[in-house]
């Protein structure tokens, strides 16, 4: 079956970055024939590069050559973009955050379906190499099931860019780094949530937050620590995670960390109280050898095909997205609710 015909809308940081990076390990599937961006100096950049610069939106939609495009600007301009392709007879691509609110994204959705076309939402760190770490250690319970789950991810350049730093354009760390945190939790734990309290970071002084801390309590009892900052000159680990048989740690993206399970064995050896400050504790000393054991940290690998790969299945095969529009909305809804409530 032929190629998926794509062109990029919107070619800046991430847009490029699909066409170089992501777009060409499906070659087979995903063809980039050209861009569009405002901005001349990336239409320049694009046709440097061999693609085609067209020049206007309109001029995409027009062209039966383009089957699918791949939406990657700011986050404003995502849903009037998406519903334009769409009525045009595209298939479309959007970057996250999906759109500025569960009331976009379902007009978006209802164009989709009367025009019968595919709409999928990059929400891509489901195939990160930490996370597929933490997923196995949920699924097949090393060290038993796990009743916390810390992540995190902590920057010290603040928020970066231009529009990122503005509220009409979808700015803020909460849809920006959020989306995919909040996405790795949802599709990961499968239970409602029952409590939810979010603390926005204004520490910068921009109209948007700069990170954000947020307590989940899931209705199964697991309680998850979601935390984004940009204001970390040291960081704390990406994970943190504790099962009822142990403890694991990835402590950044090279996934260095450690996965400690607990043997059971406590009577051979008591912990040795230590010196702790001025004072001496056996509660926080260090579990015995005996106690504990390291144990591999399990492959990192997706048992499902890529971003790309399964784009082009649902298109052509009539195959499930792997990323669905209900778990899209429900990652928008919570984010709605925590904007919201200020
Ligand atoms: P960017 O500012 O680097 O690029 C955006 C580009 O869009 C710019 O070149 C701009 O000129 C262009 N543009 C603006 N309005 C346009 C319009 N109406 N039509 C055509 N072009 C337009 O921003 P970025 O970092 O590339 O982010 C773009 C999108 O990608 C955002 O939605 C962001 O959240 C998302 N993103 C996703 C990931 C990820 O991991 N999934 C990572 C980074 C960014």
């Amino acid at each position: 079956m032929k190629a998926i015909n794509f062109v990029v809308v919107g070619y800046g940081g991430m847009g490029s970055y699909h066409v170089a990076e992501l777009m060409p390990a499906e070659q087979d599937k995903i063809q980039v024939i050209g861009t569009f961006d405002i901005k001349t100096e990336r239409q320049q950049a694009a046709a440097a590069q061999g693609l085609k610069a067209y020049a206007s939106f309109e001029a995409v939609l027009q062209d039966p050559q383009v089957e699918a495009i791949l939406i990657a600007t700011p986050n404003d301009a995502h849903k009037d973009l998406a519903v334009a392709a769409l009525k045009a007879g595209k298939h479309v691509i959007s970057e996250k955050p999906v759109a500025m609110n569960v009331a976009e994204l379902d007009e978006i959705l209802a164009v989709a379906q009367a025009h019968e076309r595919v709409f999928m939402v990059h929400q891509n760190r489901r195939w990160d190499p930490d996370f597929l770490i933490i997923r196995d250690l949920y699924q097949k319970r090393q060290i038993g099931e796990l009743f916390q789950i810390e992540s995190r991810v902590h920057g010290a350049n603040g928020i970066p860019g231009d529009w990122r730093h503005l509220k009409a354009q979808g700015g803020g760390m909460l849809l920006d780094w959020g989306v995919h945190l909040f996405d790795q939790i949802l599709w990961l734990v499968d239970s409602p949530i029952k409590e939810i309290h979010t603390d926005l970071s204004y520490v910068l002084g921009d109209e948007v937050d700069d990170g954000f801390f947020t307590s989940i309590l899931f209705e199964n009892g697991l309680r998850a620590l979601i935390e984004v900052g940009t204001t970390n000159y040291t960081q704390l680990p990406r994970w943190y995670v504790k099962g009822y048989e142990g403890t694991a740690k990835i402590d950044d993206w090279d996934l260095s960390g450690e996965i400690i399970r607990a043997t059971g064995n406590t009577a051979a050896q008591a912990p040795v109280p230590i010196q702790a400050g001025v004072g001496l504790t056996k509660t926080m000393a260090p579990p015995s050898e005996e106690a504990m054991e390291r144990i591999a940290f399990p492959e990192a690998k997706a048992e499902y095909p890529s971003f790309y790969g399964n784009f082009y299945q649902v298109v052509r095969e009539n195959a499930e997205p792997l990323i669905k529009n209900s778990e899209v909305r429900k990652v928008l809804q919570v984010m709605e609710d925590i904007l919201n409530q200020g």
